[in-house]
């Protein structure tokens, strides 16, 4: 396949606001795909050149990708400054300066290959090196195929195709029927390697996909927990339960083969370099040689053995402080659940077995890194409720109750784990997530800003799209609101992603990428949002919602709070009238200027 047919098919699904026609046009695309090209164009389709755990991407600034362009097309800097500022991207500027040119005959493969090549540079001269590649891909590149390598090289396309769409895309055109998708599902939350699942569909079919096992240095995609409005309420949904604690830190899944030790990041990010301390007592702590396990890494004070706040344990994205940090306030990992072992694929097995199974493959001492969480099996909600009470007491952030005999529920947010999290002072007894889609640009002091108000959205991912909830105003510093909108800004389109559902039309409109959490007074029904909005009827929005923590760069906009939560959260309030009693506006200002500790 050329480049110009690629692109000109992204092109097509860009103009595409229908769903169905989106599956259906991704899935003739890969239909048309050869074998060999079918991955590398699911990983385009994401903007991405490999799986998110492989770290490699071109993601170059706007800067050095604007020198591309004019060494590209042989104009200069203030040219490209000055349609840039018209048209705000730089693919558009790509495509405009290359549509002199001759035809491309630059084949998808060779393209891939050079963005490939392009993202491995390294070290001493590497910037340089960049830009002159980038400029000689895109003088090759044709027009639309130009905008394409210039968006990829940014990371950012636009075109409001997420993995749900894909996985149904693949199932329509590998399995000849869309309704398969949840075999494809099955594999991505086991293997989170869309390129390669999506091959495996077209090779193997449905049986190969069925036969997908956990592999060493490939995430799986995390379980995560429901949530139950009370103790009464876990324990009559899930009778008898492990109890937990809930640790408030990072999620990693800590991989083992040999002496090789991968962490990864709760969004699949490979975050090894940020944790040495872990990876080091991975290898003596560990008995089998070959093991994927999960826990909650939360940073400590040595000497008091107090935890610290969350905020803290992302200092360690900064690579520079890491050393010095491991020093200080070294890590430590609460292991709370086992998935595989060279023996054994323990995703199948019920959760007593494998929390029994994580205790014997870890040398637990009393001041080791890794730590195995520890867990109590309880039966009556006054027990349980008592252990909450415990755990509230200890500074932390509730507790999770899980389901004996259920298996691993990789990549679903079921009722086999359930959190109970400290009752802030709300009617909601905890914070949701939302991803950003748009904000406005304020009155008053905020317009000095330039941003005053944020538009939340909820996932709905059946559609593989967000739904408005909320508009949120308050919880942000100066400084705070200052720095979310640069951040905001680097994902700024000029109009709704196709992606978002949305009757509010914001300022600014941004691509579904951040995501923060927000704690309300109560849901109330709504007709200006569109969470949980259908025919007639009208959706539902947070009341009162404030920020409580931005970014939460540890969530992907599909890990957000999602829409059918919402209706729960909703359906809970309304069983638990006392609590949903709307407050006035001042107790409600008195009970968030200060956010319990975390
Ligand atoms: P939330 O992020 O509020 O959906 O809560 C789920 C998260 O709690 C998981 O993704 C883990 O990072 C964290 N967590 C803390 N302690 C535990 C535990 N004992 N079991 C499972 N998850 C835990």
């Amino acid at each position: 396949m050329k480049l110009h047919e690629l692109a000109d098919a992204f092109e097509h699904l860009e103009g595409t606001r229908s769903r169905v026609a989106l599956v259906e046009r991704v899935a003739a695309l890969l239909r048309r795909a050869t074998a060999t090209e079918r991955t590398p164009i699911v990983y385009l389709l994401q903007a991405r050149l490999r799986p998110p755990f492989e770290q490699t991407e071109v993601a170059v600034g706007e800067k050095l990708l604007a020198q591309a362009v004019a060494r590209a097309y042989h104009v200069s800097h203030a040219r490209v400054a000055q349609r840039l500022a018209r048209s705000g991207d730089l693919g558009l500027v790509a495509a405009e300066l290359a549509a002199a040119r001759l035809a491309s005959r630059l084949t998808v493969h060779q393209a891939y290959d050079a963005l490939l090549a392009i993202a491995r540079v390294s070290g001493t001269g590497s910037v340089e090196r960049k830009t002159s590649l980038l400029a000689s891909l895109l003088s090759r590149a044709g027009p639309a195929g130009a905008k394409l390598v210039a968006r990829v090289a940014q990371g950012r396309l636009r075109l409001g195709v997420g993995d749900q769409t894909i996985l149904e895309a693949a199932a329509l055109a590998a399995l000849g029927d869309r309704s398969k998708k949840p075999l494809l599902e099955h594999a991505y939350n086991v293997r989170s390697d869309l390129g390669t699942v999506v091959d495996l569909a077209f090779t193997k079919g449905a049986a190969g996909l069925a036969g997908v096992g956990p592999e060493v240095g490939i995430p799986v995609r995390p379980a995560l927990a429901q949530r139950l409005p009370s103790a009464e309420a876990i324990i009559a949904r899930l009778g008898e339960v492990q109890a937990e604690p809930k640790y408030d830190g990072f999620r990693l899944q800590i991989h083992r083969r040999g002496s090789r030790v991968w962490a990864f990041s709760r969004r699949l990010e490979d975050v090894t370099s940020m944790f040495p301390e872990l990876v080091a007592a991975a290898r003596r702590q560990l008995v089998p040689r070959t093991a994927i396990l999960e826990g909650e890494a939360v940073v400590y004070n040595p000497e008091t053995g107090e935890f610290l706040p969350f905020q803290i344990t992302m200092t360690r994205k900064r690579k520079t402080r890491i050393a010095e940090a491991a020093e200080r306030t070294p890590v430590r990992l609460f292991a709370f659940d086992l998935l595989y072992t060279g023996r054994r694929n323990y995703l199948p097995v019920a959760q007593a077995t494998r929390t029994h199974a994580l205790r014997a493959a870890l040398r637990a001492s009393p001041d080791a890194p890794i730590a195995v969480t520890e867990a109590r099996v309880i039966a009556r909600p006054r027990e349980l409720q008592t252990y909450f009470d415990e755990m509230i007491e200890r500074g932390l952030e509730g507790i999770v109750a899980k389901r004996l005999d259920a298996p691993y529920q990789a990549g679903a947010r079921g009722y086999a784990w359930v959190k109970l999290k400290r009752a802030y002072q709300s009617a909601l007894r905890d914070t949701v997530d939302v991803v950003l889609v748009g904000y406005f640009r304020g009155r008053g002091k905020r317009a000095a800003l330039g941003i005053g108000s944020l538009l939340g959205a909820v996932y709905d991912p059946r559609g593989d799209r967000y739904r408005t909830v909320a508009k949120i105003g308050s919880g942000l510093s100066d400084r705070a609101w200052t720095s979310l909108r640069t951040l905001l800004d680097a994902h700024a389109v000029p109009e709704r992603p196709v992606n978002v559902d949305a009757l509010i039309t914001p300022d600014v409109w941004v691509e579904p990428a951040i995501v923060v959490e927000v704690l309300a007074d109560e849901i109330t029904r709504s007709p200006f949002h569109t969470c949980g909005r259908h025919d007639d009827e009208p959706g539902y929005a947070l009341r009162f919602p404030r920020v409580v923590n931005a970014p939460r760069s540890d969530k992907a906009p599909t890990d957000a709070t999602t829409e059918r939560e919402i209706l729960t959260l909703y359906r809970q309030q309304r069983r638990t009238p006392t609590e949903a009693r709307p407050r006035s506006r001042n107790t409600r200002a008195r009970g968030t200027a200060k956010r319990a500790p975390r």
